[in-house]
């Protein structure tokens, strides 16, 4: 038996009818970027997350870019991002010539918590970067409150996040902006790359719009100097055919976590991932975390199980970030985290007796003498 992390073949079996003939569309007006498929995406998206703009973007890095760089933040600004998390959060901050400042995360949830936050504002913090990370959502609305109080802009990256809540307010609908990526083995995944931006604010939206196609809307019109960050229109076919699946898709994987929790809890060694109250999940990814982490992802590979490590070092202890000289005394969980984060297969088409046997391994494992 082997257990694959993901499967994106299977996703793609399941709905090869829609796709085929969704890219054969595109190929018929053969508009490749932008047009009338991409405008639709835009629309869909946007009504689907109960929002007035969608800026389709050439991927979620560059959506979060895209927010920072339009909103014009002077020099020398600080913008807070999660210690623990993929680095194309942190690495928008410096690509729009801003200050990065690491924030550590909670134990449970893994994401940021009002009062850590609170500790790194200063005079010059001007973003802070919400990672709404494995596929629920930080305290929007506790952040929110205090990013109004100290007149800051909360920006949401909804990259792991599409269609998760929090006390029905959906992932990206809270802060100034929000990013998503369509990368193909995200909730919502294209077939190459792709992002989005979604907010309420139209001169944004606008400002946004042009930042990603040369500073031009239309007309050759080059206002402002921008870059090439454009979704294309083989990618908004193929996201409009999966759209239509992401609630059952999403259902699915809460189907699998619960089945996971359910199973595991009685092991002792295990913390199993815990959701707020009052949130939905969308288990992007399911990350446990244990002490005998490496020892017992090595068992289940050898029992044909693929896992996987989400994130194996924290951002301030990533090579690229060494140069800020960050100690692990300065992000407790962030540090324990990458010794003992361990993500379980996930996705939609998994099988039920797939998940069986991955609990059944991990099982095994701490049923072993010594143990
Ligand atoms: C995937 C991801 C991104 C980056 O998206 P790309 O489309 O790969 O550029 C940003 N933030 C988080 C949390 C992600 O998981």
């Amino acid at each position: 038996m082997r257990i694959p992390f993901i499967d994106l073949q299977r996703q793609y079996q399941s709905i090869k009818a829609e796709i085929d003939e969704a890219i054969n569309g595109v190929f018929a007006t053969s508009r490749f970027i932008g047009g009338s498929t991409v405008a639709e995406f835009e629309n869909q998206f946007a009504a689907c997350m109960g929002m007035p703009h969608c800026i389709s973007t050439g991927n979620g890095t560059d959506a979060l870019f895209l927010i920072l760089k339009a909103l014009d933040l002077p020099a020398g600004s600080e913008v807070i991002v999660p210690a623990w998390g993929c680095i194309a959060t942190a690495e928008s901050v410096s690509l729009a010539g801003l200050n990065l400042v690491f924030c550590d995360v909670d134990p449970h949830y893994y994401i940021l918590t009002p009062e850590i936050v609170q500790q790194k504002i200063t005079s010059k913090t001007k973003a802070v970067i919400a990672v709404h990370l494995y596929g629920q959502l930080a305290p929007v609305s506790t952040l929110k409150r205090i990013c109004d109080r100290h007149n800051i802009f909360l920006i949401e990256d909804c990259a792991q996040a599409h269609g998760a809540t929090e006390n029905k307010t959906m992932a990206g609908t809270t802060g100034v902006a929000s990013a998503f990526s369509f990368y193909p083995t995200k909730n919502l995944g294209a077939y190459g790359d792709a992002g989005c931006v979604l907010t309420y604010n139209a001169q944004l939206a606008e400002r946004i719009r042009r930042l990603a196609n040369h500073g031009t809307l239309q007309k050759d019109d080059h206002l402002i100097e921008g870059t090439n960050s454009r979704m294309d229109a083989l990618q908004a076919a193929v996201l409009l055919v999966k759209l239509r699946h992401l609630k059952k898709w999403n259902n699915r994987r809460n189907q699998i976590a619960w089945q996971y929790t359910n199973t595991l809890k009685k092991i002792a060694g295990l913390s199993l991932p815990q959701i707020r109250p009052g949130a939905t999940h969308t288990f992007h990814i399911y990350c446990l975390r244990t002490r005998l982490r490496d020892a017992l992802k090595i068992f289940l590979e050898e029992k044909g199980i693929e896992t996987s490590i989400h994130y194996p070092l924290g951002l301030p202890f990533t090579p690229a970030y060494r140069k800020f000289g960050h100690k692990p005394a300065d992000f407790p969980v962030t540090q324990s985290l990458q010794h003992e984060a361990l993500s379980l297969p996930v996705f939609p088409e998994l099988t039920t007796e797939e998940v069986t046997a991955v609990c059944s391994a991990i099982a095994d494992f701490f049923n072993q003498p010594g143990r």
